[in-house]
């Protein structure tokens, strides 16, 4: 299956990407996840990524698109994947469309999280993630990481002043796409305001109806 998680910041994606990938077995490409690990590893990507993501705005697309475009490449993700975080942009999505129709593919499903705003600064502000592995927590008040006991800190692009940002550029650039991938008959609207639990079970409904047919 060839999905794509679509949402704005905090709306859950990374938290239901995990979840799929267990369940299904389809492996979950992110590119924030991609982007943060060459940050951390000082890799000419990551510097070329780091001032744009702190600030909230995209990476430019020629970037993006490089490095999603290497990785479909992979044999890994022939027979299924699911991406999120990217597309972000109109371009983004023109160029998947290319990628995936030139050795006659195309997308199964768009999944697109809908959350209203005041939800989204809720969720981002309260958001921590462990500074060693990575796995974010929701609110907490735990200062260590359950899994590595690693720091648990908060995101750049967690900030206030950054989340106003990323939510901007979502309206702006992203949310398009909504339409874009509804003209194409592929959107799957998923209310994600419920727990966790209750918006993984939508998503398995969708799924299944996907599965069926
Ligand atoms: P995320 O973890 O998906 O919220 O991504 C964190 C940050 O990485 C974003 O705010 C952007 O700066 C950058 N980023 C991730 N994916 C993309 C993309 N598809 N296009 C441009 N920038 C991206």
């Amino acid at each position: 299956m060839k999905l794509v998680l679509l949402g704005p910041p905090g709306a859950g994606k990374g938290t239901q990407a995990s979840l799929i990938e267990k369940e299904y077995d389809i492996p979950h490409i992110s590119t924030g996840d991609m982007l943060r690990e060459a940050v951390k590893q000082g890799t000419e990507l990551g510097r070329r990524a780091e001032s744009y993501m702190t600030k909230g705005e995209l990476v430019p697309d020629q970037v993006v698109i490089g490095i999603v475009s290497e990785c479909l490449r992979q044999p890994e993700y022939e027979k299924g994947f699911m991406l999120d975080g990217f597309p972000r942009t109109v371009a983004q999505a023109e160029a998947l469309d290319k990628a995936l129709s030139e050795n006659g593919d195309c997308l199964d499903a768009v999944m697109s999280f809908e959350v209203p705003d005041e939800e989204l600064v809720r969720r981002l502000s309260a958001r921590r993630v462990c500074g060693s592995c990575g796995v974010t927590y929701g609110a907490t008040d735990s200062k260590t990481c359950g899994k590595c006991e690693g720091e648990l800190i908060t995101r750049a692009d967690d900030q206030t002043e950054a989340i106003e940002r990323r939510l901007e550029v979502y309206r702006a650039q992203t949310a398009p796409l909504i339409d874009y991938y509804d003209r194409a008959g592929v959107l799957v609207r998923i209310p994600a305001t419920g727990s966790v639990e209750q918006i993984f079970g939508l998503v398995k409904e969708k799924l299944k109806g996907l599965e069926d047919g």
